[in-house]
């Protein structure tokens, strides 16, 4: 179930630092039309959060050089907005054939040389919803509502999800075609049922006559020792069988139930035969659901997915967009600390957001890391206490930011943050990157994991190795203990 890792742009983007350069109003104007032509193009929570604080720094010789102002948007700009970007840039200089991205630290607070995205891309109106949540079925007999909170559109794709969510769409496009049945699986909480449910609004957009659907495995097998008792089977039969699209969720408590699962397997073949489509959610693939054999082997004839956990950026793609979605703008440093610090499962990564809402509300109170930390502490999430030690001696205090030691460390041993987190092995980077780790452990206190997925995805073992041994060797080599003592001190973490 891990997420396959996303294959990376090779080409090196250009250099880190903070740029100087003064404001030019022509790059300005380019890159306001090249971003009108992005926003259309991309759901407007990621436009938002991934657009902002950017710029065009330059522009030569066919080269257009974006400016982004966190090193961790490198990786996601160039794996999901570096063609959508080039293309936009076509569009509005035909003399752009390429784009390369600058981290550039000072756009953060720069509003001269960014962007107001707020002010030139206004929030439109409101996602239409289908507006018909009842299915009447035959006999009187209504659907469960489909949650109108769940649609197609608010759900983020990341690698983890990606085929799922393809999935979900060719279903929603054509039902009882291509896809069926149509089969997701996957942990708790990362979105199953979203998915599902979206698939079913998506549906009844299209085709609001349509009878959609969706039941739990318990709404089902309730329903099925309710007709047994009141001898009502054949009205029970009736009634799934006049369905269009029948969504279960959550097959694996099919376990065990002999009887309801031989309700549902003529249920399934009634529909199946007529071309109707079944969508099924499960917390593991088919096989391994401990079925009757003939029901798994119906499963496996149409398509099977997968969802699993997201990645760090997928993780703050959902929080922005579910932060929209409760239009709160909040800061994106304190999202990134919700991403750091939160498991993968996104339904906590919600209840922490949910709690900051309810104190905004309450308290008319912004989060802030601090209040967000705070939260976390309540719901026995301690971001501080995740971890395991690397057992440094004292308790060092969390200060600034994992950007700043990444540039404290580029400026100190003079080489870029980019390719500081890239993937060259040359010995010149190898030894930052390391400290920049040790750092990143000791006074971040980020996992292993995460270190490794700022690093260009390196394994969370080799981020350990790393860390260790610069921490033994700092024992015994006083000229890197004088270094990264130096570092610490331009950091204001040690006096
Ligand atoms: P599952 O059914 O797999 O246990 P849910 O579908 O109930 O999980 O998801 C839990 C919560 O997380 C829901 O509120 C859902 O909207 C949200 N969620 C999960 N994955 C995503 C995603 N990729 N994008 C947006 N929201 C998500
Ligand atoms: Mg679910």
């Amino acid at each position: 179930m891990t997420s396959p890792v996303s294959s990376r742009v090779v080409e090196p983007p250009v250099t880190s630092g903070d740029s100087v350069a003064p404001v030019d109003p022509a790059l300005r104007d380019l890159w306001l039309d090249v971003l009108k032509e992005i926003a259309p193009k991309i759901q407007r929570s990621q436009f938002i959060t991934w657009f902002r604080n950017t710029a065009l720094l330059n522009r030569e010789e066919g080269t257009a050089v974006v400016g982004l102002p966190l090193p961790m948007a490198l990786n996601w700009h160039m794996e999901n907005y570096r063609g959508i970007t080039l293309e936009a840039a076509k569009v509005c200089d035909k003399s752009i054939e390429k784009i390369v991205y600058k981290v550039d630290g000072g756009l953060k607070d720069s509003q001269e040389r960014t962007i107001d995205l707020l002010e030139h891309f206004p929030e439109k109106k409101r996602r239409k919803l289908p507006n018909k949540h009842e299915v009447k079925m035959a006999e009187g007999v209504v659907s469960k509502i489909l949650s109108p909170r769940y649609v197609i559109e608010n759900f983020v794709v990341g690698s983890n999800s990606r085929l799922a969510h393809a999935a979900c769409q060719a279903v929603a496009a054509q039902p009882g075609d291509k896809y069926n049945p149509l089969f997701i699986y996957g942990g708790v909480g990362l979105g199953k049922t979203h998915l599902l449910q979206a698939t079913g609004n998506a549906i009844l957009k299209q085709i609001p006559k349509a009878a959609v659907v969706y039941t739990t495995t318990e709404e089902f097998t309730n329903q099925v020792i309710e007709a047994i008792r009141s001898q009502k089977m054949e009205q029970f039969r009736r009634r799934y069988r006049a369905v269009d699209v029948l969504i279960i969720d959550d097959v694996q408590f099919l376990a065990n139930k002999e009887r309801t699962q031989e309700e549902f397997f003529h249920t399934f073949n009634a529909l199946y035969e007529d071309r109707k489509q079944v969508i099924l959610s499960a917390d593991r693939p088919p096989q391994e659901l401990q079925l009757e054999d003939r029901l798994t082997s119906r499963f496996e004839r149409g398509m099977i997915a997968d969802v699993s956990a997201p990645d760090y950026e997928t993780r703050l793609a959902i929080l922005a967009e579910k932060a929209q979605e409760y239009e709160l703008f909040i800061d994106m440093s304190v999202l990134q600390f919700i991403a750091e610090h939160t498991t993968r499962n996104v339904r906590e990564l919600e209840g922490i957001l949910m709690q900051a809402v309810a104190q905004y509300e309450l308290e008319q109170r912004m989060p802030t890391v601090k209040s967000i930390a705070e939260i976390m502490r309540k719901l026995n999430k301690d971001p501080y206490e995740e971890e395991e030690d690397v057992g440094f001696e004292s308790s060092p205090k969390k200060a600034a930011t994992f950007q700043d030691v990444l540039e404290e460390v580029s400026r100190y041993y003079s080489v870029s943050v980019n390719d500081m987190i890239g993937s060259s092995r040359v010995r010149e980077i190898l030894f930052p990157r390391q400290i920049a780790m040790y750092l990143g452990k000791k006074y971040q206190r980020m996992s292993y994991v995460r270190l490794g997925e700022v690093f260009s995805h390196r394994d969370h073992t080799t981020v350990m190795n790393a860390v260790n041994k610069i921490d033994k060797k700092m024992h015994h080599d006083p000229q890197l203990l004088r270094e990264v003592r130096a570092i610490e001190q331009e950091l204001g973490l040690v006096r």
